[in-house]
């Protein structure tokens, strides 16, 4: 049976290449990078060599990259290390209602400790609002973490615009870029970021293994403590595998951005396109242009999401619903909500992410199966009928 994978946000197949570069670290070169002698020299040098791969494809130095475990790792490490470091100046920090659990739940956790948090409404679209996001700079604020991307509906914000508001007013800029990383091109200097949180497995490389951006001279507490790996700064035996492959994924996307991007967009435009065309009662969620290259968001007025989710994978297309029902909740995702959609709505709405491998036929596949499937759930589906025979929802 046909089998269609459109949840590349979820997570990525890891490329051969890069299962390749990482399978000598397994058994030949196993070495620990903290050890003197030659298996744990030649280890640091491997570790160092894939750290300045990924600190060039973001214009940032060596030195300021460091590996960690994941970017939910990263985005506690950023959020706690630098209001701990920073609290002489104050205690509060800014962030918007839409951020990754990574960092939502870690603020609210950190509320519970005393932290103030202020959490920015957004738009229909997504978007922070930069004059609200001046506006609640106060002079106890130590950092603003606005996401680069969001990972439901794609809507990438003016990143560089909120770096160069945080530069003026002394604050420092955080950003999760787990999403938009190898899918935007990004300039930590230019962009004014002084910390910025990635993540491997969503760029076709392993698994539990990411990294954080700290610019230099931005003072951050520890977050994991413990032997003096990545320069006394996190510590844990160094991943290897992990980090081989996680720089080769990197180098890989980076040395073919432009046609890697490009097909994603084709892709992603054709199914908004035929879904727009070809269905009615459906809202496109997120940014229209501002957009990640590969995310399509779609709210179908009238359908369950979950039933739009199985009758998807019967089909043979894995894709992602927008309400949070998979992970046992029946509440509709914050983000969704974020964006001002009826719970209704919010319910009735599905996420498809694409990847290298999607081809025009895969999409094409998809858009027919859906067809039959919203046909047939809104043919089950009173309110739908009242509706559509001019009754009233
Ligand atoms: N931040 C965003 C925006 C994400 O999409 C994800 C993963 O879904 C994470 C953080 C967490 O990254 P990881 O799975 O590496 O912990």
């Amino acid at each position: 049976m046909k089998r269609i994978y459109l949840d590349y946000a979820a997570t990525t197949p890891t490329k051969q290449e890069v299962v390749d570069a990482m399978l000598p670290y397994f058994t030949e070169h196993y070495g620990n990078p903290s050890s003197v002698h030659k298996f744990g020299r030649d280890n640091k040098v491997v570790v160092n060599n894939a750290r300045k791969t990924i600190a060039d494809t973001m214009n940032a130095e060596v030195e300021e990259f460091y590996f960690t475990a994941g970017g939910t790792e990263s985005d506690n490490w950023a959020l706690r290390g630098v209001m701990k470091a920073n609290s002489k100046k104050g205690n509060h920090l800014i962030t918007s209602k839409i951020e990754h659990h990574g960092i939502l739940h870690c603020c609210n956790e950190m509320e519970k400790e005393g932290y103030k948090v202020t959490y920015l409404d957004v738009d229909s679209d997504g978007k922070i609002n930069l004059k609200e996001l001046e506006e609640a700079i106060t002079d106890e604020t130590v950092l603003i973490s606005i996401m680069f991307a969001n990972n439901e509906i794609g809507t990438i914000q003016d990143v560089k615009a909120i770096g160069d508001i945080a530069k003026k007013h002394n604050v420092f800029f955080h950003t999760d870029a787990v999403q938009a990383f190898g899918n935007v091109r990004i300039d930590v200097k230019e962009m004014n970021i002084d910390l910025m949180s990635i993540s491997g497995h969503k760029i076709f490389g392993p698994k539990g293994i990411g990294g954080l951006y700290i610019r230099k001279g931005v003072p951050i507490k520890n977050f994991v403590e413990g032997g003096a790996q990545e320069r006394k700064r996190r510590a844990g035996t160094e991943n290897v595998p992990g980090i081989v492959g996680f720089a080769k994924a990197a180098e890989l996307i980076y040395a073919d951005f432009d046609n890697h991007v490009n097909h994603l967009m084709k892709l992603r435009d054709k199914l908004i396109s035929r879904v727009e065309n070809e269905f009615e009662y459906v809202k496109l969620n997120g940014h229209r242009t501002d957009r990640l290259p590969g995310n399509v968001n779609i709210s179908f007025e009238f359908i369950e999401g979950e039933a739009l989710l199985l009758s998807l994978d019967i089909a043979g297309v894995a894709g992602s619903s927008g309400s949070a029902c998979t992970s046992g909740s029946l509440d509709p995702s914050h983000v969704l909500m974020g964006i001002g959609l009826t719970h209704e709505i919010a319910h009735g709405s599905l996420r498809l992410t694409m990847g290298d491998v999607t081809t025009e036929e895969d999409i094409d596949y998809t858009v027919d199966k859906l067809k039959e499937i919203v046909d047939r759930l809104r043919s089950m589906s009173p309110l739908f009928e009242s509706v559509t025979k001019g009754g009233k929802a």
